[in-house]
């Protein structure tokens, strides 16, 4: 029976992450990667509807290792799956993945410290068993082959289509057509606009509870400044060791009230400079920097976050 030191379960964003972790920082250790489905990329090759996209920005949602540098933070679903098999492709996980094969059961032994993997090919209904010391689960929160879909009373008196937006079929036509969405979660909030400029012919939004929406840009100002100037300067500058001072533009945006960061945009900030750093392989050092700021219990408060956050990401 085959044994594996670490046995990965499945290749999505997270799969191919781990993935990527193992071979960046445990050269040598074992592996395979097991998908259920004949496709990488989980969420992002699975759903198909009009409008998909991420709800969070790509900065935070993608790898520490491999910078997002796609302009739009909030980056649509065709993106982000070609992101992952970028990824996947790029750090040579990409002939790793064993496709149709589903972990079907997995059983612990103590004395032997290995789980015994059952596994099943989704292509033949075949099975087999693997061994490994480390079981990764990285499945994913919903089931694949059947999104939640209450019954609707009445609706065999229906006489139009029913969809779920996880089976999108890919030649719906829904042109021209009366669409209700029923929901208003992220789903409903990305499809309806998608419809409605897409050539709907009419678009309700059917609603159960309010939703609370904050409109933001899809691109981020930080971001693009610092995608702008960034890789020059580092560039430019040749450098063997790069000190981040932290922190010292925050401050001088309390005093000039200019560059006002709110404490996300610190986030990102941080997130992106760390990012450009590392993808140039270059040696990164965070320091505090001191500046003035006209309330000094802002600055400490500030400088905290900062450094916290910068040092947690890095
Ligand atoms: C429309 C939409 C938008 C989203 N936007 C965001 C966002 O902006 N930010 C955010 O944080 N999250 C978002 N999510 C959640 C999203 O699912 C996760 O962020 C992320 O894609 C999850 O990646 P994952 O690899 O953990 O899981 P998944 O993408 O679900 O991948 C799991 C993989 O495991 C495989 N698998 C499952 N069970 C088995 C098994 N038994 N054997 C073998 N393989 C198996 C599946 O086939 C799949 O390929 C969104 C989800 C949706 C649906």
């Amino acid at each position: 029976m085959e044994h594996v030191d670490v046995l990965i379960v499945g290749a999505g964003l997270s799969g191919v992450g781990a993935a990527c972790h193992l071979e960046a920082k445990r050269p040598g250790t074992t592996y395979a990667l097991l998908e259920a489905r004949d496709a990488i990329g989980g969420t992002w090759d699975l759903f198909r509807y009009p409008g998909i996209r991420s709800d969070s920005d790509m900065f935070t949602l993608g790898y520490s290792f491999e910078p997002w540098v796609g302009e739009k933070a909030i980056a649509d679903g065709p993106s982000i799956l070609e992101y992952i098999r970028t990824t996947a492709r790029t750090h040579g996980i990409e002939d790793r993945i064993r496709f149709h094969r589903r972990v079907v059961g997995a059983s612990w032994s103590t004395p032997d410290a290995r789980w015994t993997v059952d596994v099943e090919d989704t292509s033949t209904g075949d099975r087999e068993q693997l061994t490994c010391g480390f079981l990764w689960g990285n499945t994913g929160y919903y089931r694949y082959d059947r999104g939640h879909r209450p019954e609707f009373p009445g609706e065999s008196d229906f006489g139009g289509t029913i969809v779920h937006p996880q089976h999108w079929p890919e030649d719906l036509g829904w042109q021209g057509k009366r669409i209700v969405v029923i929901g208003s979660g992220a789903t409903a909030v990305t499809l309806v606009p998608a419809l409605a400029d897409g050539g709907a012919g009419h678009v309700t939004m059917l609603q159960r509870s309010p939703t609370y929406i904050v409109a933001r840009p899809g691109e981020d100002r930080v971001a693009d400044a610092l995608r702008r100037h960034l890789p020059a300067v580092l560039d430019a500058a040749d450098a063997d060791i790069v000190f981040y001072l932290a922190g010292v533009d925050v401050a001088a945006g309390d005093r000039y009230g200019k560059l006002a960061l709110t404490d996300e945009g610190i986030r990102l900030r941080d997130r992106y400079v760390i990012d450009a750093v590392r993808g140039r392989g270059l040696p990164l050092a965070i320091v505090l920097a001191g500046g003035y700021s006209p309330s000094r219990a802002r600055t400490a408060e500030l400088h905290a976050h900062v450094f916290r956050e910068a040092v947690a990401y890095a």
